[in-house]
């Protein structure tokens, strides 16, 4: 994304090369072996992240609205514009803002998981998880080992169906946890993720709290007339990994550049059939990605034996460098068929031990 989006380096707050997975039993892999040397995990804080994009985007000739978005008056024909009603927030009227209409030749809901463009047409739900974060400042003693390093605890107690995690950010570390399927127990989870940390995070101070829901699969409907949905509000969150910020951007411009496109450099209006185009490439250059996230999710988060699984083929500088190679670069990387083979044998040899592990443990529960 740094590169792709020419994104300064200083607004990075830290370059994570190394990333430890911790198994329910606390067993840690250390992944990140096969980085090459300018390859990293850019940790940001969405303030500065999102403050950044906005700036630019003023500076190359948008204009910027402080404003909440309301509802839209839909066209009767191609020619007419969508008017769009929102409040608009000038920091002068003690925060209570001024109603306004703005009308426009197309829209693109970037406006996240609770879209409100994405109500407007009427595109539908999507099943989501509850993330859960605290900014926790640390020592700075105990910043030193966090330096270059990010933490993922799988296990029952830190989610059922997800990872918790230990990022580090510039003076703090981020602590949180994510489910779907126990949304009301999100607080317990963190209690836990925090907990499995403790050694690590101890005398930390919560400094922010920041929950949301996070979406796990497109919505039914993502485009309608000139309209189109982008980012979270489309439902571009990858499982597994439950990373949105790239997918967001990356589908922005995407939408954007079929606009650019479709109107000849705004010279004609255009039509679905344009915005269509930005769906088809979208579906056709991520939809593998998400598809073996989802069958990674469903095979490995599923229970505890199946999670020592895979913290014991992290281990694998293959699995790494696939892992790795894939995240880095946005793409489900093909592999070399014989490692191919390897890791498959290797699978299902991690999965037979987790089985029969789970058979043990549950007669011991009896
Ligand atoms: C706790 C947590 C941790 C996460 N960690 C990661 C991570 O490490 N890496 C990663 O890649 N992803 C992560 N994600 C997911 C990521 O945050 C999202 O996928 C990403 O932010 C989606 O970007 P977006 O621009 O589509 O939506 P958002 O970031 O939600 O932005 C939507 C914007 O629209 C604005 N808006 C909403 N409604 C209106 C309205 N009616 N009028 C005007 N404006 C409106 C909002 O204020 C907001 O600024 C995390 C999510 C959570 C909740």
């Amino acid at each position: 994304m740094v590169g792709e989006f020419d994104l300064p380096l200083d607004i990075i707050d830290r370059k994570v090369t190394k990333m430890k997975m911790i198994s329910p039993s606390n067993v840690a892999v250390d992944i990140g072996q096969t980085l090459k040397p300018h390859e990293y995990i850019g940790m940001v804080r969405r303030e500065v992240l999102d403050a950044y994009l906005r700036e630019r985007a003023e500076k190359n000739g948008a204009s910027v609205i402080n404003g909440l978005f309301l509802k839209m008056d839909f066209p009767r024909n191609n020619k007419e514009p969508y008017v769009l009603y929102y409040t608009e927030y000038d920091n002068k009227k003690g925060g209570m803002g001024e109603k306004r209409r703005l009308e426009v030749d197309a829209v693109i809901g970037a406006d996240g998981a609770n879209s409100r463009v994405a109500k407007s047409i009427n595109a539908g739900d999507y099943d989501y998880a509850i993330a859960f974060q605290e900014r926790v400042r640390i020592p700075d003693e105990k910043m030193i080992y966090y330096e270059n390093l990010a933490e993922m605890y799988v296990g029952d107690d830190v989610s059922p169906d997800f990872y918790g995690w230990v990022f580090p950010k510039c003076d703090h570390v981020a602590v949180g946890t994510g489910t779907v399927t126990h949304k009301g127990d999100i607080k317990k989870f963190q209690l836990a993720t925090r907990n499995r940390a403790k050694d690590k995070i101890l005398g930390g101070k919560i400094i922010r709290v920041e929950a949301h829901p996070i979406p796990e699969h497109p919505r039914p409907r993502r485009l309608s007339g000139r309209v189109a949905l982008v980012g979270d509000a489309a439902g571009y969150v990858t499982k597994c990994s439950g990373e949105g910020i790239y997918f967001a951007a990356k589908s922005g411009r995407m939408c954007a550049e079929a606009i650019v496109e479709g109107s000849e450099q705004g010279k004609r209006m255009i039509d679905e059939g344009d915005l269509r185009k930005y769906l088809e490439k979208w579906d056709k250059t991520y939809w593998p990605t998400y598809k073996v996230l989802d069958v990674l999710q469903k095979v490995f988060y599923r229970s505890n034996p199946a999670r020592e699984a895979f913290v014991e083929m992290c281990a694998d500088e293959y699995v790494q460098k696939m892992t790795f190679d894939s995240y880095l670069y946005k793409k489900v990387v093909p592999g070399n068929p014989l490692d191919d083979l390897k890791l498959a044998v290797n699978t299902i040899g991690s999965l037979v031990r987790a089985n029969a592990l789970r058979k043990e443990m549950e007669k011991l529960r009896v």
